[in-house]
Parts: C-alpha cells; sequence; structure tokens
C-alpha cells in the first residue's frame, strides 16, 4: 500500500522539478502521429522529426497522403526502423481521412468507450496512449500514465506489479482513482510530472533514490 497521497506525490514532484512541459500538441491526429513519426527516439529527435514534418508537408491527413514517401522515410530517420514509420504516417493519414473525414476531434466527442475505440484504430496507441490522447486534448479527464509514470506508482507502493502489464495498469488506476483531480488542468502536469520522474530519476535499472523527493514514502526505497 502506498503510504503518500498522489495530490502529495504530485505536489513534492513539482517542487523538485518546477513547471512541467506542456504537451506537444493539444490535436489528436498531431498527438498519434507525434507517437509515430520516430520509433524509440528520444524527446528531442521526436520534437526535431515533427518540426520537419510540419514544415515541409504538414500534419493533414491530405498532405501526409501527398508526400513522397521517401520524405517520409527521411524523416522517420530520426529513429530506428525509418522505412516503418513512414508507413504508420500513411497508414495513420489513410484512417484519418477514410474513417474520420480527416476530424478526429469528432470522433473525442463521443462516449468514452467509443472515443477511445476510434484512437485505438491507429498504430501503435493503445489504452494508455488513447487516454492520454483523451488528456492531452482536454476531451476526457482520465489519468493516463506513460510507462514512467506508471513504474513510478509501482515502486512507491500503489500496486504491486504482475506479469501481465494491462492487470498492473488497471491495478494502479484503481488505487489512485478515488484521489485523483477530476480536471484536466490538473491531471496533465500530473502525468508530465510523473512521466519526467521515471525518465530522470525513477529509472527503469539503477533508481537513483538518493536524490529522489519522494524516497521517504517509497516502498521500493525502503525495501533497500
Ligand atoms: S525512491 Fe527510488 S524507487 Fe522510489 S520513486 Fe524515488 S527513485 Fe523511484
Amino acid at each position: 500500500m502506498a503510504t503518500i497521497e498522489f495530490s502529495k506525490l504530485v505536489d513534492k514532484l513539482q517542487q523538485h522539478y518546477g513547471a512541467p512541459a506542456p504537451p506537444p500538441s493539444t490535436d489528436p491526429l498531431e498527438l498519434i502521429i507525434w507517437e509515430n513519426i520516430a520509433y524509440l527516439a528520444n524527446d528531442r529527435r521526436r520534437a526535431e522529426a515533427f518540426a520537419i514534418l510540419k514544415r515541409t508537408i504538414g500534419t493533414r491527413p491530405e498532405q501526409i497522403l501527398g508526400a513522397q514517401q521517401s520524405a517520409l522515410v527521411a524523416i522517420g530517420k530520426a529513429g530506428i526502423l525509418p522505412d516503418v514509420s513512414a508507413e504508420k504516417l500513411l497508414t495513420i493519414a489513410k484512417i484519418a481521412y477514410e474513417e474520420f473525414d480527416s476530424d478526429l476531434r469528432s470522433a473525442l466527442k463521443k462516449p468514452l468507450p467509443r472515443a477511445r475505440k476510434a484512437l485505438k484504430r491507429s498504430p501503435s496507441i493503445g489504452d494508455p496512449g488513447a487516454e492520454k490522447i483523451l488528456l492531452f486534448t482536454r476531451s476526457y479527464p482520465v489519468m493516463a500514465l506513460d510507462s514512467n509514470g506508471f513504474r513510478v506508482l509501482c515502486r512507491v507502493g500503489f500496486a504491486e506489479e504482475q506479469k501481465n502489464y494491462s492487470a498492473t495498469y488497471r491495478l494502479v488506476q484503481d488505487a489512485i482513482h478515488e484521489q485523483l483531480p477530476r480536471d484536466c488542468d490538473s491531471l496533465i502536469p500530473a502525468h508530465q510530472l510523473l512521466r519526467q520522474h521515471g525518465q530522470e530519476l525513477c529509472k527503469r535499472s539503477k533508481p537513483r533514490c538518493a536524490d529522489c523527493p519522494l524516497s521517504d514514502d517509497c516502498n521500493y526505497s525502503r525495501r533497500g
């Protein structure tokens, strides 16, 4: 069991890191593109690739479908598997164009399960990714967790890690549900701070517990 409340945990992270960076976009299609543009690229390289796409091709489905495949592959070289990334961008654009009339925003106005399902039509978007887009677009105040934030909450003690990622993800969500703020203005920085903490201190291997603002409240740290 966690010995710290969710809001207190977020406060401590904010004191440590300061105000978090805003999401890369508030548009659902751009957020899907962001996830797929450069496989396994870090945030800086992903941002560079995204900026080049916006400047040279555009992010509308028609613009991506009309682009030279070689230009999309060149952008995908910010990550590994650029050919795969280019194919994914074309698939995303095709789905948006053919199934959503190039306007994913209208799909997000549907009830939550249908909005989530619409986003999951695109490559690399599972439940956590769909929830992040619903949050960043301010469509629904859901506490999306990426793998970094998820790892932090598990280690602090909100859930015991199971073999199955989805099962653990739901356990964490159930554990924090009653403590969550109900507005996107609070949930978006909470998501960003948890992610930053997982990237910078609470890394997958060798977490830097000695430098961590949560060490007094963390089960993993207490177990040594
Ligand atoms: S004390 Fe260690 S394990 Fe716990 S949240 Fe901090 S870095 Fe992660």
